[in-house]
């Protein structure tokens, strides 16, 4: 079987490189030519780990190669998997799938013969029929059989979450695409993985409809940890305490400075979209997005709050330490710092910030922010530390190292990472969420 996966994104690249890794021939294909460059020099565009080290192996065992060319990577294929992105329409909150589209017109052209189309790219329900409606309008000689096949992988997990899915979910149009599906993922079905097979529409919709229910777990417990804060309960022992719930779930339950990434933001905003349009609102997921950005403004005042309130935070500098949306990515997409550091800088607050992975995106996205070269660094000189992601290295740091580099030892831990009564003790002024001081 030869499989072409087009875009080698977060999403692209890893389903090549772990099918490659299974023995499967794949190409990994993107139009971006410095990407497949820096691929065939055996360098990942992206920070994932473990990524770089399965690719290696996979081309060296002769099943992985790159290209920019559609002909002659289709040539022979049997499946091709469209994972490019689909990110906000510019001003508006639809997805926008143009991408999919151009990618889906190079494999009309390109293509001849029998072709299984896999849409893994998160697409508003309906995009499959809208594909096939364009195959059967075009003028291609390519006997196409579309399916949906969406994708749940977590950054800084991919790899484990590809190899070891909790489900594989697959919407084929018709028997060829399902039978492409079901051979392609064989591997899966014998470990007993579910394979939930269903209609290219519910394939869809299984998509968002996760994606807008994590969402909306994340901000319940969001909003539970601002009334603990009110009440004096602690968040922690009371997401252990409904997590225990087998209904419920642990998981998703840690509270934060709201979500982002390339993924809940957009795809909250797409279902919402799309509900509208149908005439049914999903109005539980409006409000989520509506408290989710005023829970980004919020860590700042707390942060503004934490400095003696907006007349005596200014001229003051903040270390941020973390910019990724969470650890073990690079990715900055729709990052809560990407909220939280300008709405800082509106309050005449400096910020100097430090981020294990992201600071080359870093450099494009924000403006009049002094990076540094380490936490420490970062720390330096500060009125205050602000920890924005939870990399595990940030756990690590001689916090007594930082103190003493600190201007006045202020903490406001966005991610509940050290513990209140430690911090207390080691002298600084420590704040968290949802957590009694
Ligand atoms: P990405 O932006 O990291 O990568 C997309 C890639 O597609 C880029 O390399 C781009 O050059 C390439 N591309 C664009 N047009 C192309 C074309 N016509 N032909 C070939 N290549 C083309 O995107 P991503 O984060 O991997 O996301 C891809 C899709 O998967 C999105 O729909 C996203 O919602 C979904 N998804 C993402 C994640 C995630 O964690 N990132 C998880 C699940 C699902």
């Amino acid at each position: 079987m030869k499989v072409v996966a087009i875009g080698t994104g977060y999403v692209g690249l890893v389903t090549g490189v772990c099918y490659a890794s299974l023995g499967i021939e794949v190409v990994c294909l993107d139009i971006d030519a410095d990407k497949i460059a820096l691929l065939e020099s055996g360098r990942s565009p992206i920070f994932e780990p473990g990524l770089e080290g399965l690719m290696t192996k996979a081309v060296e065992a002769g099943n992985l190669s790159f290209s920019t060319d559609y002909p002659s990577s289709l040539r022979g294929a049997d499946i091709a998997i469209i994972a490019v992105g689909t990110p906000t329409e510019e001003g508006g909150s639809k997805a926008n799938t143009r991408f999919v589209e151009a990618a889906f017109a190079s494999i009309l052209e390109h293509h001849s013969g029998e072709l299984t189309v896999v849409v893994k790219s998160t697409v508003p329900i309906g995009t499959n029929d809208h594909l096939n409606a364009i195959k059967e309008e075009s003028a291609s000689g390519a006997s196409i059989h579309l399916a949906s096949n969406p994708e749940f992988l977590r950054e800084g997990a991919a790899i484990n979450d590809f190899m070891k899915p909790d489900r594989i979910v697959v919407g084929p149009r018709d028997a060829t695409a399902a039978k492409a599906l079901r051979a392609l993922n064989q591997s899966f079905i014998d470990q007993g993985i579910a394979y939930v097979e269903v209609s290219a529409s519910s394939a869809e919709m299984i998509k968002y409809a996760a994606n807008a229910f994590l969402a909306t777990k994340i901000t319940f417990i969001n909003e539970v940890a601002s009334l603990c804060e009110r009440v004096g309960a602690n968040v922690e022992d009371v997401a252990f305490g409904i997590g225990l719930d087998q209904r419920i779930g642990p998981d998703f339950l840690s509270t934060g400075p709201g979500y982002g990434g390339s993924c809940f933001p957009k795809d909250t905003l797409a279902l919402v979209d799309t509900a509208q349009v149908e005439g049914s609102p999903v109005r539980i997921l409006e409000a989520v997005i509506d408290v989710n950005e005023a829970r980004k403004q919020e860590m700042a005042d707390k942060v503004i709050q934490s400095l003696g309130g907006r007349e005596n935070a200014r001229g003051k500098t903040v270390a941020i330490w973390g910019l990724t949306f969470k650890p073990n990515t690079d990715d900055l997409r729709d990052s809560p710092s990407i909220a939280i550091i300008p709405a800082l800088q509106k309050a005449d607050i400096k910020v100097q910030a430090f981020d294990p992975q992201g600071m080359e995106g870093a450099a494009s996205l924000f403006e009049d922010v002094d990076f540094k070269a380490s936490a420490l660094e970062a720390a330096t000189g500060a009125d205050a530390i602000c920890l924005v992601t939870h990399w595990p290295e940030f756990a690590a740091i001689d916090l007594a190292q930082a103190k003493s580099a600190i201007n006045a030892p202020r903490f406001i831990d966005l991610r509940n990472m050290f513990e209140p009564a430690a911090m207390a003790a080691a002298g600084w002024d420590y704040k968290s969420l949802g957590r009694p001081a």
